[in-house]
């Protein structure tokens, strides 16, 4: 076996052979400079493989890999060419959903069921995408004399950088639209989780996308990701992560090349429950906005605002539905919520938790660790949270909601905007005026009437504020991977 491939064993005995190199070119390498990296199970707190670290000059290598594959082949290629390739991907993930979803598991933490629900959406992003390939056409213009036409081209090299909360799922946001449209990529995984990009590269070269196409690195912001936000020839960035990361690409592109950026960025979402919405209801979806994939979701429901006749009713279902949240092992079927990423997600968590606690919020349920083993923390409730708390302003990013009380309509809208983020919000009411009112008000990317944490591939997303800029999925994406050239043809040339 090389050093590029590992054999993992799963909880159940089995064993997943993965490639653990760097993906350049169609091949496994190692980097130059031979360095490779842990990842972690956060279960077990254990090491599950090394995989190879990308210096600097990995991330040359993989750009002129991508610029040559962009020149020479997947330019000229033909939509039908690529909507095939993209088809053959999502038949190949499809043949080996149950390994993606096992590997996607051990090295994040998230339920197997939650994993394979991330394969299933990834698939389709992918065949959504496929749909694209030979319908992104430009327009004429015709006068007299003159006929002019445009042509929506791809960028050229685009460049990837994802975060470790979907793997999978970020890895098709970007890949699909930036393929689609006849763009090359190198993308980089997070250090967190970097086994299931690598499981798909070995796909996408089995599924025969020419060498180049796309590339695959692993490795840590710094060396690697900045190697890349400061690439000049890289024509487009597309970043998921924090809104401190995402500044910094901003400022990295504009010190380089002016590389387009695209950024998703983090959130702090409010989630509006009005008194006359079907509570039941408000509670299952409030509790699935904050509490799904362990809070670890950027459009998280993490500030919650309950009308105060129904305050007291509320925080007693919302309560009782926490406690039945079942903790554990992600590859048992009962469980709801895993650990959290990493020790130093854990720690960050945990940090917030003392933090609420010494700024007076009251924490009702949790606040504390699960078990001795594993990065587990409990469900996390805190009441009375006042808007100034850290609790109330930063993003957690873990399973801690923060509940408060409003009286009317303004006094909410001000208190859902009172942070620097636009992500996403939701409101809970039978009203329709209501909602529609409140949905034209909010200022986020998202807004969910009645529900919390639904994706469409055909909708668009991203944030409003400090939550980013551009969107992904939908046809929205497909501005965000080409740019508008202009011919204009003299028709009259005695004019
Ligand atoms: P992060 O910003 O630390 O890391 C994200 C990615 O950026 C990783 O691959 C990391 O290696 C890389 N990176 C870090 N520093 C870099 C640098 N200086 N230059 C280039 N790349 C660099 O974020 P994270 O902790 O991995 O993810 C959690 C954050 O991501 C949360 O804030 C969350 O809200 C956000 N997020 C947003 C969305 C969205 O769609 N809006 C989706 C998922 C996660």
């Amino acid at each position: 076996m090389s050093s590029n491939e590992a054999t993992i064993t799963l909880p159940n005995n089995k064993t997943i052979k993965t490639p653990t190199g760097l993906f350049i070119n169609n091949e496994f390498v190692d980097s130059v400079d031979g360095k490779r990296f842990e990842t972690i199970n956060p279960t077990t707190e254990k090491i599950i493989t090394t995989v190879a670290e990308a210096s600097e000059k990995d991330v040359d290598m993989a750009v002129d890999a991508a610029d040559k594959a962009f020149n020479e082949v997947w330019r000229n290629s033909t939509g039908a060419q690529r909507c095939k390739l993209l088809n053959k991907l999502s038949d190949l993930m499809e043949r080996d959903l149950d390994e993606l979803a096992a590997l996607e598991s051990l090295d994040n933490g998230k339920t197997y069921k939650d994993s394979k629900d991330d394969v299933s959406d990834s698939i389709e992003v992918y065949r959504y995408y496929s749909g694209w390939c030979d319908k992104i056409h430009g327009k004429t213009f015709e006068s007299q004399k003159k006929f002019s036409y445009t042509r929506h081209e791809p960028i050229g090299v685009c460049a990837a950088i994802i975060p470790w909360n979907f793997p999978l799922l970020m890895q098709a946001w970007k890949l699909g639209p930036a393929l689609a449209c006849g763009n090359t990529v190198v993308l980089k995984s997070s250090e967190y989780t970097p086994l299931t990009a690598l499981k798909v590269a070995a796909l996408i070269k089995e599924a025969g996308f020419p060498k180049g196409v796309v590339n695959i690195l692993s490795g840590y912001g710094k060396p690697t990701g900045s190697a890349m936000a400061y690439h000049n020839n890289i024509g487009k960035i597309a970043f998921t992560g924090s809104t401190a990361t995402g500044k910094y690409i901003l400022k990295a592109s504009s010190e380089s090349n002016l590389k387009k950026v695209t950024l998703e960025l983090g959130g702090k979402s409010p989630n509006i429950i009005f008194a006359d919405a079907d509570l039941e209801e408000a509670v299952k979806w409030a509790h699935e906005g904050i509490f799904y994939n362990h809070g670890q979701c950027c459009c998280a429901g993490s500030r919650i605002y309950v009308e105060n006749s129904v305050y007291d009713k509320f925080i007693d279902k919302f309560k009782e539905q926490t406690e039945k949240i079942k903790i554990g092992d992600p590859f048992n079927s009962d469980t709801y919520q895993g650990p959290v990423v990493s020790k130093a997600q854990f720690d960050r968590v945990m940090g917030y938790i003392e933090t609420g606690k010494k700024e007076g919020a009251t924490c009702l349920i949790g606040g504390d660790r699960h078990g001795t083993e594993g990065y587990f923390i409990k469900p996390t409730i805190f009441t009375d949270v006042k808007e100034e708390m850290t609790i109330m302003q930063e993003e957690i990013f873990g399973p801690v909601v923060a509940i408060s009380k409003f009286n009317t309509i303004e006094e909410v809208i001000e208190k859902a905007h009172m942070t620097t983020f636009g992500l996403a919000a939701a409101v809970f009411t039978k009203d329709i005026s209501r909602a529609f009112k409140i949905s034209n008000e909010l200022k986020s990317g998202t807004v969910w009437v009645n529900l919390y944490n639904t994706f469409n591939t055909y909708s668009p997303f991203g944030g409003y504020k400090q939550s980013g800029i551009g969107r992904e999925l939908g046809k929205y994406a497909l501005k965000e991977y080409t740019q508008v050239k202009n011919v204009q043809i003299n028709l009259d040339m005695t004019a």
